[in-house]
């Protein structure tokens, strides 16, 4: 029998949160259902709620930082039991077959991937995100919580982990990279912790300086404030890698200037509006830009088990359900450290 579970849903771009009950079907043969437990509130759930990014599906149900525990699993899957320890991301599904999926990038499959929220699912249901008691999905895209880490503070790393591991592994980030992180937030407090972890030296590059102390907490080496014309003097051609993660209007050009020869700069962030740069410095100093979205499922694993291994975690602040609406405001404001995570068991 499906079952009827609680939720949050916007209905429209300026609507509140309220509770729904939505849905959730019986799991396939290979098939899990999750008890959520914690789901974080990730800048992507309210660009995409307030319609900054396209079309929504109303009403949306968001949540793709998502953690629990596997309460049934459908006769064909061997990789979980009940009681174990999972969590899910940014997407519920692909084609598994493609050169994409093929090569663990998902996220990219050429036929289909299906999101985790604002989209049709394989049964023709509008998907439902994480801010909901229960969630089913195919084992294939669920991910392993390793055990010692405390699933309120593991939920972030399924997007805002992975999301700067991506880029950090593509250009060998490692001891000798000197890697700016642009933007203190969710996902920047994630990349000087990985980055810092892998053996980079590591630069906060903030709008100000009052993140200071807690980023040097979190492993940074310097930290500087981009509001400072000084900083761009300072800091002239001094970074292999650059992630930035900001989620508004850049001056792209003042921060392809801090890269040094060959340095490149990875878009992570993803402002609503076109930015615009210019093309000679790139050419002068051969400078790269690029972006890069989540990562697939081995991707968000490795991250994952890389957290373990080192005890690294998601810096979160802890909210219940009536506390969302307010959330998403405190997060555009950048008053949150460094992340909001909603008590499901709150809804
Ligand atoms: P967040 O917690 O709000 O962090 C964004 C940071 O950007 C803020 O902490 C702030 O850092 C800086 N910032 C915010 N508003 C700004 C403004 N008006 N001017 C300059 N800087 C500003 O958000 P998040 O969850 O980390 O997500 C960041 C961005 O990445 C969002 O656009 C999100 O949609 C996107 N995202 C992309 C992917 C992907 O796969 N590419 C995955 C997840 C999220 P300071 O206060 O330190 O300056
Ligand atoms: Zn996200």
């Amino acid at each position: 029998m499906p079952t009827q579970v609680k939720a949050l849903a916007m209905d429209s771009a300026t609507a509140p949160f309220r509770r729904i009950e939505i849905t959730r079907r019986d799991p396939l043969p290979d098939e899990v259902v999750i008890d959520i437990k914690f789901a974080g509130i990730c800048h992507s759930d309210i660009h995409t709620a307030r319609g900054e990014w396209g079309d929504v599906i109303y009403p949306l149900v968001p949540g793709h930082e998502i953690a629990g525990v596997v309460t049934a699993v459908g006769p064909e899957v061997v990789k979980f039991k009940v009681g174990d320890h999972a969590g899910i991301g940014c997407f519920v599904d692909a084609c598994g077959e493609c050169a994409h999926c093929r090569i663990g990038e998902e996220n990219a499959c050429l036929e289909r991937t299906i999101w985790t929220y604002n989209d049709i699912g394989a049964d023709g249901v509008p998907t439902a995100g994480g801010y909901s008691q229960q969630i089913v999905a195919r084992a294939d895209y669920v991910l392993r919580i390793p055990d010692s880490l405390p699933l309120d503070k593991a939920a972030p790393l399924l997007c805002a982990g992975v999301t700067p591991w991506s880029p950090l592994v593509r250009y060998n980030a490692g001891s000798g990279t000197r890697l700016a992180v642009v933007g203190l937030g969710g996902l920047g407090h994630m990349a000087v912790q990985l980055g810092k972890a892998l053996g980079c030296e590591v630069t906060v590059l903030s709008r100000s300086l009052r993140k200071r102390e807690q980023g040097l907490k979190l492993g940074a080496d310097h930290y500087y404030a981009t509001a400072d014309p000084a900083t761009f003097e300072d800091l002239e051609a001094s970074f292999d890698l650059m992630l930035c993660t900001v989620s508004a209007d850049l001056d792209v050009d003042a921060l392809v200037s801090l890269l040094d020869l060959g340095g490149v700069l990875v878009f992570l962030g993803l402002p609503p509006d076109e930015q615009s740069f210019h093309i000679e410095p790139l050419c002068l100093g051969h400078k790269v830009i690029t972006g890069s979205d989540i990562g697939g499922i081995p991707g968000t694993q490795a991250v994952l088990d890389f957290c373990a291994e080192k005890g690294i975690a998601a810096q979160i602040e802890l909210i219940g359900a009536d506390e969302v609406t307010e959330a998403y405001n405190k997060v555009v404001a950048g008053d949150v450290e460094f992340r909001y995570v909603i008590d499901v068991a709150t809804i």
